[in-house]
């Protein structure tokens, strides 16, 4: 199989690690850097160039988008669909997900617990909308925020109001949620791939610190997802058209509750933690699909 990896640098570890992934399954890899493909568009036909050179013959292509990104790499990777490459994740299923907001609404309609969530845009509305949610403390996320950067815990009601309005004076997108104490600084990771969970770490927020985030300082220890945990990521991953997902959750006093789902989920934490080979499990579930041709269903042009 021809294979393109979409990511900005061949020398991160997720990408490397497919790469390595691909061609130890002898499939032909090809690190492409999203910013340096270059489309046509035409009523005749999709054509695309990568330095000069023209890009053709892919069977697949993974994508890995970073949030800086997205707009443009989306654009990339929808015209690889169009040219009917097979891509795990399509275009219109990372950038649904980048959307938080937007995520809460889709997986809250198909019954996926979640930390209760509200949003407003008029400062005169505020109180009653963090009356809305319930007694402080909140955690207050910006819309589009990632690796934990963003996402603020306020002990007091004063300080969420606070929050809110320095957010808005900065024209930013936020969310407000229930903070969920029971979780006690851990979440759970589950790396979904097509309709299992191939790998998942339970991460730990360092002393004093709420984020379990590996990038803020948490640490992670391989955990067996109950398989209540693992059906609701599968499921998560799968109403946001995702093939490929990181699934983050906590354990609350209710049951899990997802609190994003990743479309460019990194490997290298995971693969630490677990020893598990998610990189080669990617590969695998990429060329099972193409082989058995099922992606020739897989353009997903319905929304943005
Ligand atoms: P990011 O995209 O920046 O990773 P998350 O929503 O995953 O944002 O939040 C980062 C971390 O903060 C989570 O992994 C979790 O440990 C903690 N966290 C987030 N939301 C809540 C919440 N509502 N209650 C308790 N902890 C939370
Ligand atoms: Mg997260």
């Amino acid at each position: 199989m021809k294979l393109a990896i979409l990511s900005r640098n061949g020398k991160l570890y997720s990408t490397r690690r497919l790469v390595e992934a691909a061609r130890e399954r002898g499939h032909t890899v090809r690190v492409l850097d999203p910013l340096r493909c270059y489309l046509r568009i035409s009523s005749d036909g999709f054509d695309m160039r990568y330095k000069g050179k023209p890009v053709s013959g892919y069977a697949a292509v993974v994508p890995r988008i970073g949030t800086s990104i997205t707009r443009y790499g989306c654009a990339v990777l929808r015209q690889f669909e169009l040219m009917g490459s097979y891509t795990p994740s399509t275009a219109t299923a990372i950038a649904r997900a980048r959307d938080k907001l937007r995520c809460h609404q889709v997986l809250a309609a198909e019954g996926i617990g979640l930390p209760a969530t509200v949003f407003g845009d008029n400062p005169d509305d505020t109180s009653d909308l963090l009356a809305m949610l319930g007694p402080a403390p909140h955690v207050v996320k910006l819309n589009e925020g990632t690796q934990g950067a963003g996402v603020m815990l306020t002990e007091k009601l004063s300080a969420s109001r606070a929050t809110i309005e320095t957010l808005r004076g900065l024209y930013a997108h936020f969310i407000v949620q229930e903070f969920v104490a029971e979780a006690k600084g851990a979440d759970l990771r589950c790396f979904v791939v097509g309709d299992r969970v191939v790998a998942a770490m339970r991460r730990q927020a360092a002393p004093g610190e709420f984020r379990s985030n590996l990038h803020r300082g948490g640490s992670a220890k391989p955990v067996r997802p109950s398989k209540a945990e693992a059906a609701m990521a599968v499921r998560a991953a799968r109403i946001l058209g995702l093939g490929v997902a990181g699934v983050d959750m906590i354990r609350s006093k209710r049951g899990p509750l997802v609190l994003e789902v990743n479309s460019s989920p990194g490997l290298e934490g995971i693969e630490a933690a677990t020893g598990i080979d998610v990189a080669g499990a990617v590969i695998e579930y990429v060329a099972h699909v193409v082989v058995a041709g099922q992606h020739k269903r897989n353009v997903d042009l319905t929304d943005s």
